[in-house]
């Protein structure tokens, strides 16, 4: 009876506690900013089935992922008899030594002898594996879990994490194997592992012993969740909400900001008539946590340190300052110790200090790529680039204190519609002079125009959207020609905007000037809109990203094709009938180019075209594992951040190791960078850097 109501109040009061832990949580969350519409539930289940419970992101890393998802699955099994026992507990039937009355769920039968076995054979599992684990941490040194975001009481915490649940195993497992022998023949469900050491067990001490691993079995699971909300391990419990809740979209796609929205509508258009409710913008981006989004929250909470985002980014990876990993902490960090303020007074609680710049630095903030590899990575779904785009945001549009040639790249928008300093009245230029050679035979090609399309009452079916690359770089213009000889030959009914098309606003938006970027994007959708443009092809994959996935939310929606995309298609309809023995003596390998692969899940379209030519080696690093280029995330406009080496020599490296003679990619940006860093290991007389459209024109001998 005594025990009966000692348990009731340990119960009582480790609910209580837990519960007032998890209030103060959900009141933090109901404090912060909605991040994105939650609706679409039957995505978010099978996301959640997939990569939470199917455990399909860890599994990345094989041999320890496997290891992980053991233990996770483990756990569910493991829960099932840990209610059991929890309920067992409060009507206090394991407490009266008759081993016949407890067990409560044992009326399932076969579903329960099956789960208890499962449960039985998890907690060994899961304790072999957690003694893995500690050895790994502790002796190993494994240098994903080093860096300088984890501090000793990190480690501290991970390793008393794995020791609280070693202990819970052997508990469970001594508390089985005690069962089995104080209950004899009554004893309900099956144990296949723990029935083995029953001999170690003395049966006239059995109950005792089974009591004793009950206890401490049940306490430590108490201890272990009132541990967790202050522990990296609370993605014990964070995880699975956190990937149902993570966003839906594209992962380049970068939200909108509403309230930028009216006022560059009003700019735009003052005579529109103001909005009716004004709600009051605190501050533009993310100055600190209180800017965040509970979605920002809930990833801070769901970190498991594992550090594989860190390993995979590029500027990580080139010794920059930027890890991603820290990004995430530092919001956890400084949310832990602005918290009780923010419950006390609210939105409104100041300390003194901010997340950026006493947390993140600008430095850290400014390596970005935008390259997407860390959220891929992430085995719970966590989205660090928009933690850093909102920071960049608040940088951009308080503080006035981007960098100079990121500044200068935003004065080239606004004055020229190009983030270089050329002419508006040049953007067109690239089309001059534009030949074909047909069965040996050079003729003229005149790229059409929307507004001579119109005058002549066609309507084009595609629109192709050159981009301010396309227009004005280089290499750029040079995958334009090749693209509209295709289109050409191709007899294509296409058109470009010419000098009606102005910078789509990508740069701008990835620099955190999200008014640049509305008023970019206003501008070129009330000309398409005015053409009635329905279809866009690009060569760029960063323009691709934003017309087909940011567009649509100023109201420009239009079905966007990349040229990789639409060559697929003419070589399946028949319309390019490629020469594989133009490249018979090349050595190929493919760059996926980040806005194209991993953000919008391109793979196969340039790959499909290769494998017309010749064949592919795949660096080792390729199609959603990719290394950046170091282009995105507006770095092609500015000075890399300080570090051991160019993200665009790391890359070539990769490139170099698969002996290619041949690097192709899919867009303007990482075609340039991709030739910087072959001329940087002095091998531009030996390896050739082309585009699909330049490899599918020399093919085809045009
Ligand atoms: S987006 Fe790319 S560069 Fe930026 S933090 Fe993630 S992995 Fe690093
Ligand atoms: S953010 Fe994701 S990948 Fe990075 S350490 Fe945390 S859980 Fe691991």
């Amino acid at each position: 009876m005594a025990e009966h109501i000692i348990f009731i109040v340990t119960t009582l009061v480790a609910f209580g506690i837990l519960a007032w832990s998890f209030s103060r949580i959900f009141r933090i969350i109901k404090l912060l900013k909605k991040p994105y519409s939650i609706s679409n539930v039957g995505e978010r289940i099978k996301r959640t089935l997939n990569v939470a419970f199917g455990q399909t992101k860890i599994m990345r890393f094989p041999i320890v992922g496997f290891m992980h998802a053991l233990v996770f699955w483990g756990f569910l099994l493991i829960t099932f008899g840990s209610g059991e026992m929890l309920i067992d507990g409060l009507i206090g039937t394991p407490f009266d030594g008759n081993p016949a009355n407890d067990r409560i769920f044992s009326f399932l039968g076969a579903v329960y002898d099956f789960l208890i076995a499962g449960s039985d054979i998890s907690a060994w599992i899961i304790l072999i594996l957690v003694i893995a684990f500690l050895i790994r941490r502790n002796i190993m040194h494994i240098k994903r879990f080093t860096g300088k975001e984890m501090r000793h009481r990190d480690h501290k915490d991970a390793t008393l994490a794995l020791l609280m649940i070693l202990f819970l195993m052997v508990s469970l497992i001594g508390m089985n194997a005690a069962y089995i022998v104080h209950a004899g023949s009554q004893a309900k469900g099956i144990f296949p592992l723990s029935s083995l050491i029953t001999d170690w067990i003395p049966a006239n001490s059995a109950h005792s012993v089974e009591l004793i691993m009950w206890w401490s079995h049940i306490l430590l699971i108490f201890i272990f969740a009132n541990y967790l909300p202050y522990s990296k391990h609370f993605h014990v419990f964070m995880s699975i909400p956190n990937v149902y809740f993570s966003r839906t979209e594209p992962l380049t796609k970068m939200n909108e900001m509403e309230s930028v929205t009216k006022e560059v509508k009003l700019m735009l258009n003052p005579d529109a008539p103001m909005p009716e409710e004004e709600e009051e913008v605190a501050r533009f981006g993310m100055k600190d946590v209180e800017d965040g989004t509970w979605k920002n929250y809930i990833d801070s909470l769901a970190c498991t340190q594992c550090g594989r985002c860190t390993s995979v980014c590029p500027a990580n990876q080139t010794g920059k300052a930027l890890s991603p990993r820290k990004v995430v902490l530092d919001y956890r960090r400084r949310m832990e110790e602005k918290m009780s303020g923010l419950l006390k007074e609210g939105k409104t609680y100041q300390d003194g200090k901010a997340l950026y710049p006493d947390y993140t630095s600008y430095e850290e903030l400014w390596a970005c790529t935008t390259c997407n590899a860390c959220a891929q990575e992430c085995p719970v779904n966590i989205d660090h680039p928009s933690m850093i785009l909102e920071m960049r945001r608040y940088i951009f549009l308080e503080e006035s204190k981007a960098p100079a040639l990121i500044n200068a790249m935003s004065t080239n928008i606004e004055n020229n519609g190009a983030p270089w300093k050329y002419s508006a009245a040049d953007r067109f230029n690239w089309a001059d002079n534009l030949k074909i050679t047909i069965n040996g035979e050079e003729k003229p090609v005149k790229v059409p125009l929307m507004a001579d399309k119109l005058a002549e009452g066609k309507k084009p079916e595609y629109l192709f959207w050159v981009g301010s690359a396309g227009s004005y770089d280089e290499g750029g213009i040079e995958i334009s020609r090749n693209f509209a000889k295709i289109l050409d030959f191709a007899k294509v009914d296409y058109a470009c905007l010419g000098t009606e098309e102005t910078d789509s606003g990508d740069n701008a938006k990835r620099a955190g000037n999200e008014f640049l970027f509305q008023m970019q994007a206003l501008m070129n959708i009330e000309i398409m809109n005015g053409y009635e443009v329905k279809k866009i092809i690009t060569c760029d994959p960063h323009d691709f990203n934003t017309l087909k996935n940011e567009y649509c939310d100023l109201g420009g929606n239009y079905e966007v094709i990349h040229h990789t995309q639409f060559i697929q298609k003419l070589i399946e309809d028949g319309k390019l009938n490629l020469n594989s023995e133009v490249f018979k003596d090349k050595k190929i390998t493919y760059h996926d180019p980040c806005y194209l692969g991993r953000g919008n899940g391109e793979y196969e379209a340039p790959r499909f075209t290769l494998s017309k030519i010749g064949e592919i080696t795949e660096m080792h690093r390729n199609k959603s594992r990719s290394l950046c280029c170091g282009a995105g995330g507006t770095q092609m406009f500015k000075e890399a951040e300080k570090g051991d080496k160019e993200v665009y020599e790391l890359r070539t490296e990769d490139a170099l190791e698969t002996g290619c003679n041949l690097i192709a990619t899919a867009c303007p940006m990482c075609m340039t960078m991709m030739k910087d860093g072959v001329k940087m290991k002095n091998k531009e007389q030996e390896i050739e850097v082309a585009d699909i459209a330049e490899i599918v024109v020399k093919s085809l001998g045009i």
